[in-house]
């Protein structure tokens, strides 16, 4: 499984693109969207961006970010919180 690389490849690139943003942050799309997540090759990277982010409390976690919802990206991040 992807997710659990240390790093992204070297140059690898996104499966998404800004012409995909309707499909991230849409409600109902949501599995369109983890489609296109699931072989990203940076999808660790976007992950541990995702979880920076979000752990400022001014920023609202919305739409799918490394092939993941807000609530189970919440659920990462309490997981990596009680293990620190
Ligand atoms: S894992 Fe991140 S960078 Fe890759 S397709 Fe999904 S949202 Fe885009």
């Amino acid at each position: 499984m992807k997710l659990l690389e240390l790093s992204s490849p070297f140059n690898a690139k996104p499966n998404c693109s800004p012409e995909d943003a309707e499909v991230f942050f849409t409600k109902g799309k949501e599995r369109q969207a983890k489609a296109i997540c699931a072989d990203c090759p940076i999808r660790f990277d976007c992950l541990g961006e995702a979880l920076a982010y979000e752990r400022d409390p001014e920023h609202i976690p919305t739409g799918v970010w490394a092939g993941l919802e807000p609530y189970e990206r919440r659920a990462i991040a309490i997981r990596g919180a009680r293990a620190a």
